[in-house]
């Protein structure tokens, strides 16, 4: 069997994603420029499948989606996605950490360089309307 969903992107992109399944064998691509250019790694698209999310697909069929499942089911990928998704989920606690250190050094820049030049102030508040 095999079957091609349409799933929304970034950018109101539209790509492909390929399932193909027999008894031994099942297939699952993704026609998307990450998948294509990165060393065919796992893209945010079947990612999100892998992990049950649905919710980018368009006008996929009941059967097709059951295909879908079918194939992650026999997968046997269980772990590897439990760790992609801890890294995941640790990677966006870091960035958020980083983001808010950043902000923080740079206000601590603002409050020096105003000490410094009293007028960097009001300059900043110009650049900021
Ligand atoms: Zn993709």
């Amino acid at each position: 069997m095999e079957t091609y969903l349409n799933v929304k992107g970034s950018k109101n992109n539209t790509y492909v994603i390929s399932v193909f399944k027999d008894d031994e064998d099942s297939f699952f691509d993704c026609d998307c420029p990450a998948a294509n250019f990165s060393a065919g790694q796992l893209c945010k698209h079947r990612l999100a499948l892998l992990n049950g999310d649905f919710s980018k697909i368009i006008n996929a069929d009941d059967e097709e989606i059951a295909l879908v499942k079918e194939f992650i089911a026999s997968a046997n990928i269980q772990n590897e996605l439990e760790e992609i998704n801890k890294i995941q989920s640790e990677f966006d606690r870091l960035q958020a950490e980083e983001k808010k250190l950043k902000s923080l050094l740079g206000q601590r820049k603002r409050d020096l360089l105003s000490k410094f030049y009293p007028s960097y102030d009001e300059e900043y508040d110009d650049i900021q309307k």
